[in-house]
């Protein structure tokens, strides 16, 4: 049954809950109801928050909204990207537990999408779920991925503020370089600053950062990415992360930063629409027994895949 935009606008949680199912699991409803939802959107902040598996996100995206909660009388939604869903196995009990403070606020609404479905079906069940959020009245949204694949790379660049989390211990002493995170963070965590070597990790993320500065050209708005020390599970360095992201709203708001982003994510929406509707509309015109028979062709080396790409198309 098809949720109501009006419950969502209303605030009914259970609304929400069921809109966000149907977008992942791409129920022909919630369509049109997101299309009732999508004039109220526009209102709420986006923060990504990316790093490897294990630095601590979840414990700092949940921290990070009581936080954020607290400061102003304002509702936070979490989106939780995770390939392997917290709730079916990948967090330990101890993490579950802690979760519950979440569940418990009801300023809070707290939703896990797991990796699924097409290419690019999780980014756009993510940016769907986050609209959804927005028009619902959420303040602050933060959208939680594992910096390992390219598509929730993709899903953390496309907020107004990114956050690259890192923590000391996890094999490499800067692994947000190696993974190419550095260029996307607006912010740079270095969590579990409690733990030895911390402090030796924030210096050569400082120093990689300087260096960065000079090769890409990544501050060329004028934002000084800062290197934040952060105890996500004492608390500390909470306060600091959370002036950091308003100083960063701010100098959005100032600089033509703000819209740049929010066109920045439209465009991309856009794009992935495009080419699966395009796909989609290819694939009703052009049978399998085609598809097959131009795929033998390529295994038989009689067309090279650009050339039997090309009739396929031209079909
Ligand atoms: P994620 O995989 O990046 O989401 O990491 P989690 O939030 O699940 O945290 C991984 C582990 O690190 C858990 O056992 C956390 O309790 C622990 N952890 C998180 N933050 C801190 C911190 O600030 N200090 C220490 N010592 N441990 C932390």
């Amino acid at each position: 049954m098809a949720v109501t935009a009006e419950s969502v606008l209303a605030g009914d949680r259970l609304a929400l809950s069921r809109l966000i199912t149907q977008i992942e699991n791409g129920v022909q409803e919630s369509r049109a109801t997101l299309d009732a939802l999508f004039p109220y959107t526009g209102n709420a902040y986006l923060i990504g928050v990316t790093g490897p598996s294990g630095s601590g996100k979840s414990t700092l995206v949940n921290q990070l909204a009581l936080k954020l909660a607290q400061a102003g009388d304002q509702r936070i939604g979490i989106i939780a990207v995770d390939p392997t869903s917290p709730f079916s196995g990948g967090a330990l009990l101890g993490d579950r537990v802690r979760m519950s403070d979440l569940f418990a606020n009801p300023n809070i609404f707290i939703r896990s999408m797991a990796t699924r479905g097409a290419l690019g079906g999780l980014a756009r069940a993510a940016d769907d779920a986050a609209y959804a959020m927005d028009a619902a009245g959420y303040a602050f949204i933060l959208i939680e991925t594992v910096g390992a694949g390219q598509s929730e790379v993709e899903i953390a660049k496309l907020a107004h503020t990114t956050i690259v989390v890192e923590a000391p211990g996890l094999g490499d002493d800067v692994q947000a370089g190696k993974a190419g995170l550095l260029e996307i963070a607006d912010i740079l965590v270095v969590n579990k600053s409690d733990r030895l070597g911390a402090e030796a990790s924030a210096r050569a993320l400082e120093n990689a950062l300087a260096l960065g500065v000079e090769i890409n050209g990544n501050s060329d708005d004028g934002w000084q990415v800062p290197v934040l020390r952060v105890s996500a599970l004492h608390g500390e360095g909470l306060p600091e992360l959370v002036d950091v992201i308003y100083s960063h709203r701010r100098h959005l708001q100032d600089d033509r930063g703000w819209a740049e982003r929010k066109n920045r994510r439209a465009r991309s929406g856009l794009v992935r629409l495009l080419k699966e509707s395009l796909y989609t509309a290819w694939q009703t015109q052009v049978s399998e027994d085609a598809v097959d028979e131009m795929a033998a062709k390529i295994a038989g080396g009689a067309l090279s895949p650009e050339q039997a790409a090309k009739r396929l198309l031209e079909t």
